[in-house]
């Protein structure tokens, strides 16, 4: 079976940055393939248009670029905000990554500049702006369950799981 729209794909992966070749994720690290239900978005577009058409043992490289990644980067997404929202303001340094509570949820955010009474931050995605490598082997494909289709993900190992 084929990788398409509304069939469950496992796949493992290692993620490198293009620019440096370092490692920013991997699958086989954590020793479990990641499963998802194809054509519903839960990828990076990239991702998801590389899979089409593939079966199970195929090991491939996508090369995906911002635009069929994470994006640009935008440089007004830099933010001045007060130290009174950082809970160790007096321990942060450039460079470090930080969750900031928002009324969106938790958010990371990458600290530019620290000030006296204030701090800019990075609200970008960490991987904004960057060409990735994708190494990926197909795992497994199967038809999805009306279940899984109803629902809009995967179930099972590696993919959704219900409590
Ligand atoms: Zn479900």
């Amino acid at each position: 079976m084929q990788v398409a729209a509304n069939t469950v794909v496992s796949f493992h992966y290692v993620l490198t940055d293009a620019a440096n070749g370092e490692t920013v994720d991997s699958s086989r690290e954590r020793g479990e393939a990641l499963t998802i239900l194809a054509g519903r978005g839960q990828l990076i577009p990239g991702v998801e248009k590389g899979l089409e058409g593939k079966v199970v043992g195929d090991r491939f490289v996508l090369v995906i670029t911002p635009e069929d990644g994470y994006g640009h980067r935008n440089e007004e997404a830099v933010q001045r905000l007060s130290k009174k929202f950082f809970p160790n303001a007096d321990r942060l340094r450039e460079g470090d990554a930080v969750v900031l509570q928002t009324k969106y949820g938790p958010q990371q955010v990458r600290v530019v500049k620290v000030g006296g009474s204030v701090v800019d931050v990075d609200t970008n995605h960490p991987l904004a702006g960057v060409t990735l490598n994708f190494d990926i082997e197909i795992t497994d494909v199967r038809a999805a369950t009306e279940e899984e289709l109803a629902h809009g993900h995967a179930h099972g190992p590696g993919g959704h799981h219900h409590h």
